[in-house]
């Protein structure tokens, strides 16, 4: 069980004075380096259910759950057995395999508006995919972005605006041509008037919409009623393709992820979609998919080049599988426990504290943030008191709870969270909130 003395952690220490010095910034991904937050992150050893081991033999319970593909909980037994016979019988073919169908029947079995996917090895190849297809089909070049969505680390999709009105984007990294950012109209979350603006200036070079489907990379922030149908009308309205990313909420939403939850009320069905996360298992695979007259267009049918070596990989694809089969209403009942319980008893040591919070849901996916307001759009989420956040972080993990380290990310839950993981959680949490407040 979670202690409250502050952690040793000399053997994560260690590590990350050799990480950094062959690992720009000791990191594989930059958000792991505590950078919002600042310390040492812990090095993690193993992990199993809801729980994780570090380097020095700490114990945490995850809320991360390496950023949503952990639905099932940590080594989960199906996932793991699936992984070991798919391994025994080789690791990648480069020809077709069983598992890549079965995978892709899967995914089109649930999500109703999908009729084919190609399989990839990450959220950004899904996203970066889909883009070129949708250029490709409608032979045009500019993307309609909203900010504050992340979408993986595609040059098109890194640029956001800070205003809240519709500008061309400018480079939010180092590195992507201005030419590139220069065909990306990035505009304010949940704001139609701004969609319909763009459209009436640029209607006929816009080849797509972009959007999370429920964001979840500022914290979560819904779309307003009527959002995401608006988006669908006006697209349709000048011919440009309206593309889901599912990355992050699909089949964690719902058994059929966001669309499940929002997409099947009449007509208004994304032409293309995106998955990854859950659909991976902890492995690298996800996905593009959509109307099968659409993705026709990709090579060897059609003239929109795509590939990938390790695409369709059979062991990423059996733990997907077994991920996604794993994933029973029981599961999803259980997300919606685990979550409530968690959220309603950090919103209330939260009120006790006197610190001002609101938490916002998409399903059973929710974040907290650190202001009095709710959250529409990016501006929105920027106006949080980060300072408050990260002495609650630090405040948790020293007590062995593991969350984000990041105001504006999702406090992932799985299925294994169990009542001694949850109350671990809820153990940590008068200490955590009266520490934002003892300064
Ligand atoms: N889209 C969304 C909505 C995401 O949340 C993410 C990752 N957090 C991505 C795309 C990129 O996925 P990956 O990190 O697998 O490249």
């Amino acid at each position: 069980p979670a202690s409250t003395t502050s952690r040793s952690m000399p053997a994560s220490d260690t590590l990350m004075r050799r990480a950094r010095a062959v690992i720009p910034g000791g990191v594989n991904s930059p958000v792991r380096a505590f950078g919002a937050v600042g310390g040492t992150p812990p090095f993690i050893d193993a992990a199993k259910g809801a729980w994780l081991t570090d380097v020095d033999g700490n114990r945490y319970v995850d809320l991360i759950c390496s950023w949503g593909p952990m639905i099932l909980g940590h080594a989960h037994p199906l996932v793991e057995q699936a992984v070991q016979e798919a391994a025994r019988k080789g690791f990648s073919f480069g020809a077709p395999s069983a598992n890549e169908v079965a995978l892709a029947e899967e995914l089109v079995a649930r999500v109703a508006p999908v009729e084919q996917v190609r399989l990839v090895s990450s959220g950004t190849e899904a996203t970066m995919s889909a883009l070129r297809l949708a250029r490709g089909a409608t032979g045009r070049d500019k993307v309609v972005k909203f900010a504050g969505c992340y979408h993986g680390h595609v040059d098109a999709l890194l640029a956001s605006a800070g205003s809240g009105v519709a500008t061309f984007g400018l480079p939010d990294s180092a590195g992507v041509p201005a030419s590139s950012a220069h065909e990306t109209i990035v505009l304010p979350y949940n704001d139609l008037d701004a969609v319909r603006q763009a459209f009436a200036q640029h209607g006929s070079e816009i080849a797509c919409v972009i959007t999370e489907a429920s964001p979840g990379n500022m914290g979560v922030v819904p779309p307003t009623p009527g959002f995401t149908a608006g988006l669908r009308e006006i697209t349709r309205a000048h011919g440009a393709l309206l593309i889901s990313d599912e990355v992050m909420t699909g089949f964690r939403c719902s058994a059929a992820g966001w669309y499940g939850l929002e997409g099947e009320q009449g007509g208004s069905a994304p032409d293309l979609f995106t998955f990854g996360k859950v659909m991976g298992g902890g492995f690298p695979a996800a996905a593009f998919g959509g109307r099968a007259d659409l993705m026709a267009q990709l090579a060897p049918e059609g003239p929109v080049y795509q590939a990938g070596t390790l695409s369709g990989n059979p062991v990423a694809t059996a733990a997907g599988l077994a991920n996604l089969r794993g994933c029973t209403p029981e599961v999803y009942a259980r997300l919606d426990v685990v979550s409530h319980a968690i959220a309603d008893a950090a919103s209330e040591q939260l009120t006790l504290a006197g610190v001002p919070h609101v938490v916002q849901w998409a399903g059973s996916m929710f974040s907290v943030f650190f202001r009095g307001e709710p959250v529409r759009c990016y501006d929105d989420a920027k106006d949080q008191d980060l300072a408050a956040f990260s002495r609650f972080f630090h405040a948790m993990l020293r007590q062995g709870v593991h969350l984000p380290p990041s105001a504006f990310e999702v406090w992932f839950v799985s299925a294994a969270h169990d009542d001694e993981a949850v109350n671990a959680v809820i153990d940590a949490l008068p200490g955590a909130a009266r520490a934002v407040t003892d300064s």
